[in-house]
């Protein structure tokens, strides 16, 4: 399986994509989030995926920087059933808040002879805490991460062989995520900037972490393999670098902090 990271930036970012992803294995996908629109077909496309494999994505929550490309999704899929050019069904997952945005926006937004495929082939899927779901053969739990800005829900990924990876969205991890995220062979975790700028960021204000405070949590929930995400986009070139050096201080395990479209062997 692999994991490929069509943007790794928060909200605001320029110099790179909103954070979301897909996890492969061989020629089936799952796709988490949208980031904030159109360019999400940009970065797949990029990526070397094709956006209409993508039958599965679970939308996390209801900002724009994470619906707003799944609204595309809404729009490529219907557009292209209705050309008779997209075969069979496709799946998005979310919690209530999240679908009915998407159900408002398509039935909206598209024309009739597109927005009639919502609800007919293109499924969208309302989940609740602690509900399972079968995507490419493999189990997912999805949870609500217990935000207290915009409801959010992360997800653990049953690899197979008692191995997981889960995601906790693009918040810091709350204790009662424990049960998913400990253990976990990889872990999602946002990371705004590095400790030693939170000063300049204001992580904590805007209910984010840093890159010392992630890592701390992984060494804590016995985690093999950190993947960081959702950070600011300042100094991109050297965000890795620095990122990985502060990071290796605290944790002791395997450190990813990707760039857009990186691969990640799982
Ligand atoms: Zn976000």
């Amino acid at each position: 399986m692999k994991l490929t990271m069509l943007g790794t930036g928060n909200a605001l970012v320029t110099e790179c994509y909103n954070t979301c992803f897909v996890i492969s294995d061989k020629d089936k996908h799952f796709m988490i989030d949208g980031g904030g629109g159109n360019a999400v077909l940009y970065q797949l496309k990029q990526a070397g995926l094709n956006w209409m494999d993508m039958r599965d994505i679970f939308v996390t929550h209801k900002h724009l920087d994470h619906i707003l490309g799944a609204v595309w999704m809404v729009r490529m899929i219907c557009q292209y059933m209705n050309q008779g050019s997209y075969e069979g069904e496709a799946r998005i997952y979310g919690h209530e808040e999240v679908i009915d945005i998407l159900r408002k926006m398509g039935m909206k937004l598209l024309p009739k002879k597109q927005s009639r495929f919502i609800d007919d082939r293109l499924h969208l899927i309302v989940v609740e805490d602690g509900d399972k779901a079968e995507i490419m053969g493999h189990e997912v739990t999805f949870f609500d991460i217990g935000s207290t800005k915009a409801k959010q829900f992360g997800f653990t990924f049953d690899m197979g062989s008692g191995e997981k990876l889960t995601c906790c969205g693009d918040e810091p991890y709350n204790e009662i995520e424990e049960k998913y995220a400990r253990d976990s062979k990889w872990l999602l975790h946002e990371a705004f900037c590095l400790y030693g700028e939170r000063d300049i960021f204001n992580p904590y204000e805007k209910h984010h972490s840093t890159v010392k405070d992630a890592c701390e949590l992984a060494e804590t929930l016995n985690v093999e393999n950190v993947i960081l995400y959702h950070t600011e986009d300042k100094n991109i070139a050297k965000r890795k670098e620095l990122y990985m050096a502060e990071g290796k201080e605290f944790y002791h395990g395997n450190l990813f902090v990707p760039d857009d479209l990186e691969v990640i062997e799982l």
